[in-house]
């Protein structure tokens, strides 16, 4: 899963196969590089207003054409409340303010990379809601009535979780 280096990336020699803690890993044949793979994180928002969840359709593959919510992955700098916030104003141009954490969700059919997300329940403060650069669409979905084609299990699960904690009025 992901792309894996060819080459060391430290000194260019090439890398083999070697059991690393218990693990299958590429090794530098020259230096002590070692190639650890790690799930790459992301945040997201779930926005819901009058039994109704923001979703926004995805511009660009993986997945083109379907529907996650607003979410994205971490830059190095930035922490995960900070990423979430910043994803929504990107992706639907609403301003928000979170609520609490809602949950984290590992994902692993993510082709470029597995995948940790952390999503926050919020609330909007602000902004009139369009579609930003990473997405074609931006809309709310009634939550008896989703669409089909949600782009990656985390988000379908999420979602289904949504679902539940709306019916059951904590949300
Ligand atoms: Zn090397």
């Amino acid at each position: 899963m992901g792309n894996l280096y060819s080459y060391c990336p430290l000194c260019g020699d090439g890398l083999v196969e070697k059991s690393v803690d218990h693990k299958t890993r590429k090794v530098c044949k020259s230096c002590e590089f070692i190639h650890y793979q790690n799930p790459v994180p992301a945040a997201g928002v779930i926005l819901v207003e009058e039994g109704r969840v923001l979703l926004v359709k995805r511009k660009y593959e993986p997945r083109v054409g379907m529907w996650t919510l607003p979410a994205g992955f971490m830059e190095m700098d930035e922490d995960a409340p900070t990423c979430a916030v910043r994803e929504a104003k990107e992706e639907t141009n609403l301003d928000v303010e979170l609520v609490r954490l809602f949950d984290v969700y590992s994902a692993f059919d993510d082709p470029r990379t597995a995948v940790v997300l952390v999503l926050y329940l919020v609330r909007r403060t602000g902004g009139e809601l369009k579609c930003g650069d990473d997405a074609s669409d931006a809309r709310y979905f009634d939550l008896t009535d989703l669409p089909q084609t949600i782009a990656f299990r985390a988000h379908r699960t999420a979602l289904a979780d949504v679902q539940k904690q709306f019916a059951a009025g904590l949300i």
